[in-house]
């Protein structure tokens, strides 16, 4: 069989029916642009909070077309920010409850998916984060520390033998296990909620794409909706809208799945405990387990498209297949032979600062939540419930944490903008490249990338 190329993803065994678009103008108490995690999440907490409030949500092509419906499917406690300096412009207490709002908020996603009966192949084993040499060892060891000094609590060190008991990865010579992260199927996620919110009265109408937001009015091709609350959830899409060029740089992650690997090889990889796994290079991977028994590992590989364009339908260079094939090979020699079903990619939101945000401005009903810098799965709903707060004036523990109202500056206009991430990517790539030849601590090439891009 042939590698299927983009179709979204290799999460749709078939892309779903659309729903029917915007049937002519409208109006509504809430209206929310996009019907991926973020705006799915806020359409359900405000309608269980207030069941009679009337709630539009226009969707460009279908609810889970965007990351929600593509991603490596770690629900994970991960912040979407920089800890360190959102704890600089908003005290270091307000970063360790959002630290742990995020980590409860994966067990939120748990409980409402068994209470909804979403079936998204949910699995909460924490996450395996691996070095393959002295270099990534090294950081490895003091993103541990790092970890519990921002009171994240069940990190635990391994030596070579339990991960290996874990999952006989190559090579591996430090590891560590944070228990804060669930496997899940993303796009069972996206589209059971979509049914659950629109069984709770929501109306999601889909192939309307938004071509402006104003406050009170959102316009499509088929019809305006108007009403008092406008909340924007576009995140890698949201630089295509007017004026918001330069909010949000998207940038571009690949992913690759397997076919269906046999319980024999299983046996020979382990694994059995279906925690995600990502290494401590600067191009690091992320993989899963799939509930169908194929490994689907991503990364970076081209990692932005001029102008903040964004890919058709998820397909990715050739290229892109064959350098995520090899990074599984080099991970797990074991699977050399088995083929890959798919290869694709998406689009996730960063801002110039890589770190997230959630607002409603109060005067013009205008609000968003975004920017989650490649951790939104879990983040996503901690910012609906947020934003639902927000939205119904509601002052609760959530809308005072850290990244309620934080604002990033814009990026820099192109061509720096493309320049500044090729350039940032390609240092990455020297860096790993050194650190596998045998330096032992992280290699200055990368120390300056990040701090260029503004990196964590
Ligand atoms: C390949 C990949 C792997 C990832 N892996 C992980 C992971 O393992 N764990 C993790 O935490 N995060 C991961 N992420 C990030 C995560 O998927 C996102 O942060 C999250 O899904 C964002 O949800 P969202 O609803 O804000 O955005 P999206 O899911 O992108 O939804 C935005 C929606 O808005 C719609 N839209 C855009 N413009 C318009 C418009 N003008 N009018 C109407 N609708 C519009 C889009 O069609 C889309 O459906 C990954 C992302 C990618 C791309």
């Amino acid at each position: 069989m042939p590698t299927i190329n983009g179709q979204v993803s290799n999460w749709y065994d078939e892309l779903p029916a659309y729903r029917p678009s915007l049937p002519g103008d409208r109006d509504a108490d809430v209206c929310i642009v996009g019907a991926g995690y973020t705006g799915l999440w806020t359409a359900y907490y405000l309608k269980r909070a207030d069941p009679s409030l009337r709630i539009a949500v226009a969707e460009a092509r279908f609810a889970g077309f965007g990351a929600s419906g593509r991603n490596g499917g770690w629900l994970s406690g991960l912040v979407p920010g920089d800890r360190n300096r959102m704890a600089l412009q908003h005290g270091r207490d307000g970063v360790v409850a959002w630290q742990r709002a995020l980590n409860d908020s994966v067990d939120e996603v748990i409980d409402v998916a068994a209470r909804e009966g979403i079936d998204a192949g949910i699995v909460k084993g924490g996450t395996l984060q691996i070095a393959r040499n002295a270099a990534q060892a090294a950081r490895l060891s003091a993103e541990a520390e790092d970890e519990l000094s921002w009171k994240v609590d069940g990190i635990a060190v391994l030596t070579k033998a339990e991960a290996a008991e874990r999952i006989r990865f190559a090579n591996v010579v430090a590891a560590y296990h944070n228990p804060h992260c669930a496997r899940i199927q993303p796009a069972q996620l996206a589209r059971g909620l979509a049914d659950t919110v629109e069984a709770l009265g929501v109306d999601i109408y889909e192939q309307s794409p938004v071509t402006a937001i104003d406050a009170g009015r959102v316009t499509t091709p088929h019809g305006t909706v108007t009403a008092p609350m406008v909340l924007r959830a576009t995140e890698g899409f949201t630089a295509r809208l007017p004026g918001l060029r330069r909010r949000w740089l998207p940038m571009n992650s690949s992913m690759i799945a397997t076919e269906p690997i046999s319980d024999d090889l299983w046996d020979s990889i382990g694994w059995r405990g279906r925690e995600t796994v990502g290494d401590a290079a600067h191009g690091f991977f992320y993989a899963q387990r799939t509930v169908d028994n194929r490994i689907a590992i991503g990364g970076r590989s081209v990692p932005y498209r001029y102008a903040s364009r964004t890919d058709v339908d998820g397909r990715v260079p050739d290229a892109t297949i064959t350098y995520l094939t090899e990074v599984l090979h080099g991970a797990l020699p074991q699977v050399r032979d088995v083929p890959i079903a798919h290869g694709w990619c998406g689009v996730l939101a960063v801002p110039r600062d890589w770190s997230a945000g959630v607002a409603l401005d109060k005067a013009t009903g205008l609000g968003w939540a975004g920017g989650y810098v490649g951790h939104g799965v879990t983040a996503t709903n901690l910012a609906g419930r947020t934003l639902a707060d927000l939205v119904l004036d509601q002052k609760s523990p959530l809308t005072e944490l850290p990244w309620v109202g934080h604002q990033s500056p814009n990026w820099e206009p192109e061509p720096l903008r493309w320049l500044g991430v090729r350039s940032m990517y390609l240092a990455y790539k020297v860096a790993d490249w050194h650190e596998a030849r045998g330096r032992s601590s992280t290699s200055p090439v990368a120390v300056v990338a990040d701090k260029i891009a503004g990196r964590p």
